[in-house]
């Protein structure tokens, strides 16, 4: 009898050590394994759709002198569409040169107008397709305030003509759209945008499918990055669009802040341990020194854009020691 009960007490115990072990550890992520193709819709739910693509080698806009073959495929940001009976609400456009294809894309959905234009963020694989669609459509274009700043300080056309600071709301055709800007991450301008009847959000490059992207010129900070990932986390949400990639759980997301939150302990470490940032400079030494791959983060479609950033990376953790 009581060898029955050590052993039932052993195997609980067990149990609790990997129900532990998998809790403290939901790091290691797998990335969605892409293949070249052009531009494509996805289904998130009903009246909400993922427009992805067009998937290209080297970089978001293909191989250039400046993104070489680094062996992956890579697409600009992921536009979301949201169907109400008044007509559309855009999420985003990608480059000038992919406004046409989405378009086309788009009115495979619903050949109701278009009736409004958001953005996540300034950067040009998201939305310097705003001039041309403003061009195209003649639609008003809202975006926080920040990104409207940083598109007139890096002179990128088709700035976001309505802005607010901390939210905002479009109601059409009985369809609540709400913008929300939670905290400085990625960008100083990073807006998630929450459909709540489905309970869905588009969060820009606040979550991907790869390495965190800290853009210091355009106001981001690693620090800030993850209170506004816990920020987004108290929305009432089960399914999340990311910047890039494949459509996500809440868990994944939640698992995403874990393993950033790790990345920046592992980086405060080294300066406290002091090894200079020169000892991470190149993507080897970046990968050894902060366990990379550990993460899943070694060899994303976004692991050398963060390595472009990392020296004020490494500054920001060993100042806020
Ligand atoms: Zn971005």
């Amino acid at each position: 009898m009581r060898a029955t009960r050590a052993i039932v007490a052993a195997g609980l115990f067990a149990l609790l050590v990997a129900a532990a072990s998998t809790q403290q550890l939901p790091l290691k992520h797998d990335p969605e394994l892409l293949t070249r193709g052009p531009v494509r819709i996805d289904t998130v739910k009903d009246g909400l759709f993922v427009v992805r693509g067009p998937f290209l080698p080297c970089g978001t806009r293909g191989c250039t002198p400046n993104s070489g073959d680094d062996g992956l495929i890579h697409e600009p940001g992921d536009v979301a569409v949201r169907v109400t009976p008044e007509g559309l609400i855009l999420v985003d456009d990608k480059y000038p040169e992919n406004v046409a294809d989405v378009l086309a894309r788009v009115k495979t959905i619903s050949t109701r107008p278009v009736r409004y234009l958001l953005n996540s963020h300034h950067h040009g694989d998201h939305v310097s397709g705003n001039a041309t669609v403003r061009r195209e459509l003649g639609i008003d274009i809202i975006g926080h305030r920040n990104i409207r700043e940083n598109f007139l300080r890096i002179k990128q056309p088709g700035e976001p003509n309505i802005t607010f600071a901390d939210q905002a709301a479009i109601h059409l055709g009985g369809v609540e759209v709400q913008l929300l800007h939670l905290g400085r991450g990625h960008t100083n301008g990073d807006t998630v945008t929450y459909f709540p009847d489905l309970k869905t959000i588009h969060m820009g490059d606040l979550v991907i499918d790869g390495m965190p992207v800290i853009d210091y010129a355009g106001g981001g900070s690693a620090i800030e990055f993850v209170s506004t990932i816990d920020n987004m986390l108290t929305i009432d949400f089960d399914t999340a669009i990311p910047g890039h990639g494949r459509v996500m759980t809440r868990d994944e997301v939640r698992a995403y802040r874990a393993r950033f939150a790790e990345l920046n302990t592992r980086m405060r470490d080294l300066a406290r341990r002091g090894v200079p940032k020169t000892a991470i400079a190149t993507l080897e030494q970046a990968r050894a020194q902060l366990k990379l791959a550990d993460l899943g983060w070694d060899n994303t479609v976004s692991t050398t854009a963060w390595l472009r950033n990392i020296g004020a990376h490494y500054d920001e953790l060993a100042s806020a020691r």
